[in-house]
């Protein structure tokens, strides 16, 4: 019947398109249900745009360090035609995903879906069966109730914003938040930060992560912790008063809330399908599969430990497939992780994380390497370049490296890479890498 699939995709972020393309792939009838933009947060209001901007931030810095070394005048951010390039670029996103789905022969339908029974979701008065079905609606930013909150912005306003004024106010210190404080600082004479406690990255080594704060604060970054936004007063059309909990007060062109995001779950009708569900999102066993054992929730939506990232809800959403596919019967393992923080200078890790090895001395001892000297670090005139080796003792293994540099997250893909094979010394010499280039760096590592 017209209606009736073998899989039904709630949501057409990066989760729910991998687990549709893979199961199509298998010749499985697949519907996959949006109600805002084919793609979902990644292409169209997250890490695409992002890197867009990001470009130009980065040029600009590369050309301030090289000034008095071959450049005299460091060139202003045109934001405007910066936006017009960005938005050029992704206009045609969420058309081009829902073409190329249509391609596969899997069917889209455009409307928020609601669950009417256990196998059963309605869009705008339509019922669609799904034998299987995957719940994969992302998160969205996290609001907060104080006096003053309609005068907030967010992160997708961010990404769009027409034009940027000298003074800017970012709420929170996750990855999210660091890399739009990155971008302002750029590009704002004064940028605020307030946080509501007194730690920034909390996943990250916080030595390496104070580095990056001085060289924000640098930048013009104030860094305000343990201060709590209380109220927000309209003085002007463009100028706001903040007040926090802790008595601070000044005054700012636009305030850019960044303090987290909460899985889209509450409009669903969950319960119907008898799905359990909380403020950290669908409660999952260890096969992502939610209290309706037909029904499976990947991605930011899940309340699985796993980090909300593009990577991961990748992950998950291939782990998904294969389980339909029935290729994989084991509960999900993540991989080596890693992850990267977009700033300048970035700061990624991967393997065991400093912070874990930290807490396990016996286990792991941890050496710091300063590699601002070195020739790739160097060359660039960066103010800092640094990795922190977690080693694990009995075999004296490298098992896990966290960087700070403008290159980490390059540095850090590779080191995945490295670890995931296993890679010896000796194997590492038996292989030839262009030279110089970060990947030849490794030779003083290993
Ligand atoms: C500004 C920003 C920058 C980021 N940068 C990075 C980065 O650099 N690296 C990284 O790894 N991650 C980054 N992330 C996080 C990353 O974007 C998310 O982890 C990822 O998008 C999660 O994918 P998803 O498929 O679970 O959800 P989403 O991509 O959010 O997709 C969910 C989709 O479901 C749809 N939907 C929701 N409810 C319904 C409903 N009832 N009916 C129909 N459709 C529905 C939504 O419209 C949406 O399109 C960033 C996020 C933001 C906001």
């Amino acid at each position: 019947m017209k209606n009736y699939f073998d899989v039904l995709v709630i949501g057409s972020g990066i989760a729910g398109l991998t687990t549709a393309k893979r199961l199509r792939e298998k010749n499985l009838s697949v519907a996959i249900i949006e109600f805002y933009q084919w793609g979902g947060t990644t292409p169209n209001h997250g890490s695409t745009p992002k890197k867009y901007l990001l470009s130009a931030v980065e040029t600009k810095q590369a050309v301030e360090g090289h000034l008095g070394k071959g450049f005299d005048t460091v060139p202003e951010i045109n934001w405007q035609q910066l936006m017009a390039f960005k938005n050029k670029q992704i206009a045609d996103t969420s058309k081009v995903i829902q073409q190329d789905l249509a391609e596969r022969g899997i069917t889209t339908i455009y409307g928020g879906a609601k669950f009417k029974d256990a196998t059963t979701v309605t869009v705008d008065g339509v019922d669609y069966h799904g034998e299987k079905i995957i719940l994969a609606t992302g998160a969205r930013p996290r609001e907060l109730e104080i006096e003053g909150k309609e005068y907030l912005q967010y992160s997708s306003h961010f990404l769009n914003a027409e034009s940027l004024p000298s003074s800017i106010t970012i709420i929170g210190a996750g990855i999210i938040a660091f890399a739009i404080t990155n971008i302002a600082s750029v590009i704002g004479d004064q940028v605020h930060v307030l946080q509501h406690n007194h730690r920034a990255l909390a996943a990250f080594d916080q030595e390496l992560v104070g580095d990056l704060i001085d060289q924000l604060r640098q930048r013009g970054v104030d860094y305000h912790f343990d201060n709590t936004i209380k109220k927000v007063e309209k003085l002007k059309d463009d100028l706001f008063k903040v007040t926090t909990e802790e008595g601070l007060t000044f005054e700012t062109n636009v305030i850019y809330c960044v303090a987290g995001r909460i899985p889209n779950v509450e409009n669903l009708a969950l319960e119907k399908a008898g799905i359990t569900y909380g403020p950290h999102g669908v409660a999952v066993n260890e096969y992502l599969q939610s209290t309706n054992p037909n029904v499976y929730a990947i991605g930011d939506s899940n309340d699985s430990t796993a980090p909300k990232l593009t990577n991961y809800a990748e992950f998950q959403g291939n782990y998904v497939a294969d389980l339909i596919l029935s290729e994989k019967i084991q509960p999900i393992e993540y991989p080596i992780a890693s992850m990267s923080v977009f700033s300048n200078p970035k700061i990624a890790q991967t393997g065991v994380f400093v912070n874990d090895a930290l807490k396990e001395p016996n286990i792991y001892s941890i050496e710091e390497i300063d590699m601002h000297h070195w020739l790739n670090y160097h060359r660039s005139n960066e103010p800092i370049a640094k990795a922190k080796i977690v080693i694990r003792k009995a075999d004296q293994q490298i098992v896990g490296v966290t960087s700070l540099s403008n290159e980490a997250d390059l540095f850090i893909n590779y080191f995945t890479l490295l670890l995931k094979m296993k890679m010896t010394k000796q194997e590492l010499r038996e292989t030839i890498l262009a030279y110089p280039s970060l990947a030849s760096d490794f030779s003083k590592i290993f």
